[in-house]
């Protein structure tokens, strides 16, 4: 790579996750197909920003069915796209696993205007923050920061573990608050919703959760220098033709091979 050091956690994840897919993305340019499930979370992002918008002018959550017609709208452009679909669809159309996955998304939103929204008021929203450390540039987009200095991040699919809490994104976040307010944020707090149901994990950042951070970040930066891409760890769930867009054509997977069975 030349230029100056970025860093973001979703460089830092990916690289953890399996550096062939970060070098396929970050390094080549070469984004492959989204999946479904990007998009989700993408429509639902778009619509708790809007949502948010509308509560930091006004005072007021969006109204139901505006925010609903938001996110289809959303959810239509984007699955328009050309999207990776599970090959193993079981004989069931790709125009009705996407309208399934709508009307979860749509159902999810639900959820989170009904249950999530109303009870966080908006200090500010998608906040770009860049900061410089150490030479190494270091950027994030914040959801969401309330008046009580709770932190929050949502994901639209399944609900939240306690680990989810510990996560270096949040740290990251911590980090963020601290540089662009002077303080540490009370806590952060992580949503999870989907279809059926919602929860929220919440958890505490120190200053030593910086420190923790930063000697993360310091490796990351030497090893991507090093510029050596180790592929994901064998039974990975990321490394399958679900959830990893470069299956099909990665040089570290066999996407002719046939799946085990036992005798
Ligand atoms: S198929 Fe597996 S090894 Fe290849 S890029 Fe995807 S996650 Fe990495």
């Amino acid at each position: 790579m030349s230029g100056p050091v970025k860093v973001s956690f979703s460089r830092m994840d990916k690289f953890a996750k399996c550096g062939e897919q970060f070098r396929r993305s970050y390094v080549l340019g070469d984004w492959g197909q989204p999946t479904l499930p990007m998009i989700r979370g993408k429509s639902g992002h778009a619509g708790t920003e809007s949502n948010f918008r509308h509560k930091l002018e006004t005072g007021e959550d969006l109204p139901i069915d505006k925010l609903l017609e938001e996110v289809s709208a959303d959810f239509d452009i984007r699955s328009r796209q050309n999207i990776l679909l599970p090959d193993d669809m079981a004989g069931v159309p790709a125009s009705k696993i996407i309208s399934t996955t709508k009307d979860q998304l749509i159902q999810a939103t639900r959820n989170f205007h009904t249950h999530i929204a109303p009870v966080i008021v908006p200090d500010f929203i998608e906040e770009k923050i860049v900061l410089t450390f150490q030479g190494i540039e270091i950027t994030m987009v914040i959801d969401l920061a309330d008046k009580t200095g709770s932190i929050h991040d949502w994901k639209f699919g399944r609900l939240r573990k306690l680990d989810d809490a510990n996560t270096d994104q949040l740290s990251m976040y911590a980090y963020g608050y601290h540089h662009k307010t002077g303080t540490m944020p009370r806590d952060v707090r992580l949503h999870g919703v989907n279809q059926d149901a919602w929860n929220t994990v919440v958890g505490t950042r120190t200053k030593a959760d910086h420190s923790v951070l930063s000697r993360k970040i310091k490796t990351f930066v030497k090893a991507t220098a090093a510029g050596i891409y180790l592929p994901a760890v064998q039974g990975s769930w990321w490394c399958s033709k679900k959830w990893c867009q470069y299956w099909s054509d990665c040089k570290y997977v066999n996407p002719q091979a046939t799946e085990p069975y036992e005798v």
